[in-house]
């Protein structure tokens, strides 16, 4: 899952961008609300961790205008990060469309544990622990079994099964798996999906979930019909 750090203050992103990292986040981060945008026209990002307080545009004008944009990047849920006294800022954010809000100082655990939560709103697994097929999936401990029996996976291996989990009622590209699971200084090459769509095939080949690959398309994941 890739996420998008605002913020200005660097003590703080940078506890929040290794934060989200060793929860295997893909994260990138800019330091302005004009930053934001541009990172938001190249990119695909699954949340926005929003700071209120920003040189130049505000948090809550970039929320407001982010609103107002035609199409999927509209709806990217927002977590905001207000200070102690913003009360009025958390009002104001929560109006104009933010999902959740922290106020600082907060828990870094809190903040994951929040960002999964929004994220797996947009999608088909709706708690920390769910079920695909005969899989048991937690995405917190980052644990995989089958019928019992845990399946190894790699980092990139799960947060691609993760995505295509997450996005099981619709066919994803290659490219969106591409700027789900790397960040800008990851330089991973467009063929690196197949490598590891392959592994990841291979390591559920004796369970009953399958990925497809529709052709020109991209894959979609599959468990057994109810
Ligand atoms: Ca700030």
């Amino acid at each position: 899952m890739r996420v998008l750090v605002v913020e200005d203050d660097h003590l703080l992103s940078d506890v929040v961008v290794s934060g989200l990292r060793s929860a295997g986040f893909a994260v990138d981060r800019v330091e302005s609300a004009e930053l934001g945008d541009t990172a938001l026209r190249n990119e695909h990002f699954d949340l926005i961790v929003l700071d209120i307080g920003l040189p130049g545009m505000t948090g809550l004008e970039w929320l407001r205008r982010l609103r107002l944009r035609p199409g999927d990047e509209s709806r990217v849920p927002v977590l905001m990060l207000t200070a102690r006294d913003g009360l009025e800022d958390r009002i104001d954010g929560l109006n104009l469309g933010a999902d959740d809000y922290m106020v600082k100082p907060f828990e870094l655990r809190e903040l994951i544990a929040r960002s999964r939560a929004l994220i797996r709103r947009t999608g088909t697994i709706t708690s920390e622990v769910g079920r695909f097929g005969s899989l048991v999936i937690d995405s917190a401990r980052r644990e995989l079994k089958f019928n019992d029996h845990p399946i190894e996976l790699t980092p990139r291996e799960w947060s691609i099964l993760e995505y295509l989990i997450l996005h099981a009622n619709s066919v994803v590209s290659k490219d969106k798996l591409l700027q789900a699971i790397s960040g800008w200084d990851d330089n991973l090459a467009p063929n690196a999906i197949e490598v590891y769509v392959s592994r990841l095939r291979g390591k559920l080949d004796h369970t009953d979930v399958r990925i497809r690959t529709v052709r020109g398309v991209g894959y979609r994941i599959e468990e057994p019909a109810a």
